[in-house]
This record gives structure tokens, sequence and C-alpha cells, in this order.
């Protein structure tokens, strides 16, 4: 008998190094496969000592070529953030295309289920509220946005395409804004910055008025949701998040106050096409795989903000951080 096997691309990221450290507690051989674009070796270093446990650097946009049996594939290699993808335009749309296509190609070859990362960005600045799976969304494909948005809708129809021709066994997720910890601390999303700056006593930086809402989940609760849609036969594609909707303005007042800070709130201009309300309907995540958000906002944030305070020697001195992380 063999353990069953998983192949994790962008494993060695914020998510993938979560669900490699998952899958390994549930007994499975796991291929974490990354370039480290925006992902770093140290997310998985305590798994090394494992001998179920493999690294392999790779550009899942050029080959995707594994030996031996796998079960399961999740495609999770993509930069994420604003930030990562507005500088890596071209590296953001050929993971969503080619990587997608090699990763796809792997789990035909292998007979193994796949399991996309996609995201909530596929209903854009969305015109209905909260976004059920049925809303077709509301993406500028010529925004700034555009190159992470239309990747990961491109991928979704590549994905279906391998269904209805090939028979591949798919799902296809769509995840909703996730934190917790090994965020980093410069990726340019919201909770992180907000951490890091409140920590340093720098002012946080709130951009527009602050009105703008996302829905915010922890880390372990999307796994977990991650897990039940690879073990059920459902295809999707399924929101993953945490209905918990907040202010962004709220949610700097929140982290402030977690972390004890002094810092001052400072507005900035808000990013072209960034979107206002942000909720995920999750009656079919409930209904089909029993799953729901069980961590409370502020025990997460609690979490986070002490894994950060525990971490600063990685970004403390921003110079150092900026270039290894
Ligand atoms: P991340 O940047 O921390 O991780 C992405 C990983 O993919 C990194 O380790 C990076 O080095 C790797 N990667 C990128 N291009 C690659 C390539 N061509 N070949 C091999 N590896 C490559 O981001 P994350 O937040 O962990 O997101 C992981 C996935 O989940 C992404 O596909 C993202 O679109 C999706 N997602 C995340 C969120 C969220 O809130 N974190 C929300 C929606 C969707």
């Amino acid at each position: 008998m063999r353990w069953p096997a998983v192949v994790i691309t962008g494993g060695a990221g914020f998510l993938g190094s979560h669900l490699c450290e998952r899958f390994l507690a549930e007994g499975y051989d796991v291929y974490c496969v990354d370039n480290f674009l925006t992902g770093v070796v140290a997310n998985v270093e305590h798994l090394m000592a494992s001998d179920r446990f493999r690294l392999i650097r790779a550009d899942v946009s050029q080959h995707l070529v594994l030996p031996g049996a796998m079960d399961a594939v999740l495609h999770f290699a993509s930069p994420a953030s604003p930030t990562d993808y507005l500088r890596l335009p071209i590296d953001t749309l050929r993971v969503g295309s080619n990587g997608t296509f090699n990763a796809l190609e792997l789990a035909k070859e292998k007979g193994a289920r796949f399991v996309l990362a996609s995201t909530s960005e596929t209903y854009g600045d969305p015109l209905v509220h909260p976004q059920p799976e049925t809303y077709w969304g509301n993406v500028n494909p010529v925004g700034p946005r555009g190159v992470y948005d239309e990747a990961k809708r491109f991928a979704e129809a590549m994905t279906t395409a391998f269904r209805r021709a090939c028979g591949v066994d798919t799902a296809i997720l769509r995840i909703f804004n996730t934190f917790g910890p090994r965020m980093r601390p410069f990726d340019g999303r919201a909770i992180p910055t907000f951490i890091r700056q409140a920590l340093l006593g720098e002012p946080i930086t709130v951009s527009g008025d602050g009105t703008q809402t996302r829905s915010i989940c922890y880390v372990d609760d999307l796994v977990e949701g991650i897990f039940r849609v690879l073990n059920s036969d459902f295809s999707g594609p399924i929101n993953l998040g945490n209905p918990h909707e907040i202010s962004m303005l709220a949610l700097a007042q929140w982290i402030k106050e977690l972390a004890g800070s002094d810092s001052e709130i400072a507005f900035v201009p808000r990013p072209e096409d960034d979107p206002k309300i942000r909720r995920p309907d999750i009656t079919l995540a409930q209904t089909r795989l029993g799953w729901t958000p069980k961590t409370p906002i502020e025990d997460g944030l609690r979490y986070t903000i002490a894994w950060f305070q525990e971490h600063s020697q990685l970004w403390t001195d921003s110079k150092l951080a900026r270039t290894s992380l």
C-alpha cells in the first residue's frame, strides 16, 4: 500500500504552505512545486524533516512533469496580491494560462483530481451582493487588475474544458480574502500592511474613505474547506470565504487596537478598479460540504499579529524584507 500523493503548485506561498502542512498531517505524500516568485523556502523549511515531503523548484508555466502516481493536483501557483500581480503582469497571465494547462495535463496523465485556486476577483467590482457562484462578474479586462482577474477567469474556463472534453475530475474554488501567519509584510494586502504599520507605529494607510468592504477568512478555516472540496466529488465553482464583512477603516482601527498601537490612520488614494464591496454567499459550501468558517475574526487577527511579532526579524529591517521576502 502507498500513501495518497498530492501535488501542490505554489506550495511555498502563504496558502500553499498551510496546505502542505495539512496534507502531511493527513498522511499524504506532498510534492510542493514552486519557483519562489513570491513564495519563500522559509515557509516550508519546518516540513523538510518529513520523508513524505518533497520540495521541487520549477516554473509550472514552463512544464510540470513528475514521476510516480498522484491522486490530487492543487493548482495554487500565482501571484495573488495586487502589489505582486501589478509588478508581474505577464507572469500572472502565464501561470493562469500555461501553468493551469500544465497542471491539468498532469492531473489528466495521473488520473488525479484537480483543484483550481480561483478567486472572488472573478466577480470584479460586483453588481450583485453578496456574490453567489451563479453571478458572472463585472471585470474590466483592460484595467490594471485585469491581468489577475482574467487569468483566473481563463483558468476556470480551461479547467471546465478539461472536465468536459477530457473527463478530468476537477473542482474550482472561488477563494475570498484570507489571512493568517506567513503573509508577507510588504505584499500590499490590507491585513499584513495594517499589522506591519501598527507594530512599527507608522501611519496606518487606508485607501479612499475606508468605507469599501472586504470579507476576511482565517487561513485554517479556508484549508478545512479546501480539504473537504478535494474529498468530495463536487466540481464547483464553489465560494470559500467568511461572510464576515468589514469596512477597511473599521479593520484598520481593529488591528490598531489589538496591536496596542498608537499609530494614526492616514487616508491615501484608492487604487483603480478597487472593488467597493465583497462578501461571499457560502450557502453552497454549507449545504454541499457542511463547511462554515469557525474561527472568530478577532482570534484570527490576534494569531496573525502574534506571528508578525514573533517573526519581526524578517521585516523590521525594511530594506532586507523587501529584497528577501
Ligand atoms: P502567494 O504569493 O503567497 O503564493 C503563491 C505561490 O505561487 C508562491 O509561492 C509563488 O512563488 C508561487 N508561484 C507563482 N508563480 C509560479 C510559477 N509559475 N511556478 C511555480 N510557482 C509559482 O499567494 P497566496 O495568497 O498563497 O495565494 C495562493 C493562490 O490562492 C493563488 O493562486 C491565489 O490566486 C489564490 N487566492 C488567494 C487568496 C488569498 O486571500 N490569499 C484569495 C483568492 C485566491
